[in-house]
């Protein structure tokens, strides 16, 4: 008997219909110089102007003329891609430029930039193993998927401390043998709660047992520390970190991703990495843009953008937490409001949008664990004071509508 494929696609997609998580995503145009407005194009056709709420180019720096102008200018100077992986001819002037940016960011020997900070993960993570034969990876039971990935793929020995528990990471450390090699994996802000990991007590941990430390930054760098380099730049305990993970993509407005480590660690993932070895590097116009957006921002219109951004999250907070919304308020920039139910997550996001022009995807499993179903708004700098009134009265509408409990703040 003939095997039904056709059948066997069409179970897998009812599931997700079934459980209400079924992923739609809407299509949009930014305009440039309008951010965080744009056009959002209906399945029929028809078009309306919204406000993205959800986005993580959390600075605007997608339009920033700075980078535009360097990403113009490369693109003029040298054309469209790279025209290869980076051993064989896509290593150019603006890739390394980039990586010289970011080791200087972040205060390393040397950096490694790859086609997203998926890739630097999942490539790194599951590298190391190949270079310290018999590591035991430590990794938060909240790290991001192309984490897990990593170590999943890695193969060897793994251990899953509990969400930002230091003593459950501590007993672990303890009951394996000293003399093997550990590195603990963890993340600086865990972006669907917007919690910080215990950096310091985790670096503590590092010394004490005698493990390398990972930290994933790609939701802290641009927006964090006197630099922008992120959290552990904030808290001073960078040169603590062993390879610190981060995006261009987000913060910084542009595409890729990278990690900063010694000279030596970075030599080595080149030298093994399959992830970045056999695939082309990016555009040479997207480093040029990286790069002149990581500069800005580690000056002092950097400083102005993330005084900014910090008061706008804190309005928004303050605002939707008045109105008796249930807000996971962890002090970050990020700002999620509890929902609890796909389904319902899905009218209210469809609601706000259709009636409001407001854009907030609703965030279900596995991104988060099923019961905590959210919609997760990023207030930036360039979001307007009138962009944050109409989203009060939209929420505060919803809520009444949907009969919503209105509950004291989460956290
Ligand atoms: N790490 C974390 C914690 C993330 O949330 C994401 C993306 O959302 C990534 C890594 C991947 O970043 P990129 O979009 O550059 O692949």
């Amino acid at each position: 008997m003939m095997v039904d494929y056709d059948a066997a696609i069409d179970a897998s997609l009812q599931r997700l219909h079934d459980e209400g998580r079924y992923r739609t995503f809407i299509d949009i145009a930014r305009q440039q110089g309008q951010f965080p407005h744009a056009v959002w194009t209906r399945a029929d056709g028809t078009q309306k102007d919204i406000t993205v709420w959800c986005g993580n180019d959390y600075l605007g720096m997608g339009q920033h003329p700075g980078v535009l102008a360097a990403m113009h200018e490369a693109l003029d100077a040298t054309g469209a891609g790279s025209g290869g992986t980076r051993n064989i001819s896509g290593t150019t002037v603006w890739h390394k430029a980039l990586e010289a940016e970011l080791a200087d960011l972040h205060g390393k020997e040397a950096a490694l930039v790859f086609t997203s900070a998926y890739i630097a993960n999942d490539a790194t993570l599951s590298t190391l193993r190949a270079i310290f034969p018999g590591l035991i990876i430590y990794s938060d039971a909240l790290n991001h998927a192309s984490m897990i990935e990593g170590v999943r793929r890695g193969g060897g020995e793994k251990r899953i401390f509990r969400h930002n528990d230091v003593a459950h990471l501590r007993a672990l450390l303890a009951a394996d043998d000293p003399k093997a090699p550990k590195l603990i994996a963890f993340e600086s802000i865990y972006s669907m709660d917007g919690d910080f990991g215990p950096i310091a007590a985790i670096c503590d941990l590092a010394d004490e047992f005698g493990a390398l430390t990972y930290i994933d930054e790609v939701h802290a760098v641009g927006m964090y520390g006197p630099r922008g380099a992120g959290v552990a730049e904030r808290d001073g305990q960078m040169g603590r970190i062993d390879i610190i993970n981060g995006t261009l993509a987000k913060a910084y407005g542009v595409f890729g991703g990278y990690i900063a480590a010694s000279v030596k660690l970075v030599d080595a993932i080149r030298s093994y990495a399959p992830g970045f070895i056999f695939t082309t590097s990016l555009p040479p116009a997207v480093a040029a843009g990286a790069a002149a957006s990581v500069r800005f921002l580690k000056g002092e219109g950097g400083v102005a953008l993330r005084v900014r951004h910090q008061t706008q999250a804190t309005i928004l907070k303050r605002r939707l937490k008045a109105m008796g919304l249930p807000i996971i308020d962890h002090g970050s920039h990020i700002v999620p409001v509890h929902v609890g139910n796909p389904v319902h997550c899905k009218v209210i996001s469809d609601m706000l949008l259709d009636r409001h022009g407001i854009y907030v995807q609703p965030i279900n499993f596995p991104t988060v664990p099923r019961g905590t179903e959210r919609l997760r708004f990023t207030p930036s700098p360039v979001h307007g004071a009138g962009d944050i009134d109409r989203l009060v009265r939209a929420m505060d509408e919803m809520w009444s509508h949907c009969a919503l409990n209105r509950a004291e703040a989460v956290a």
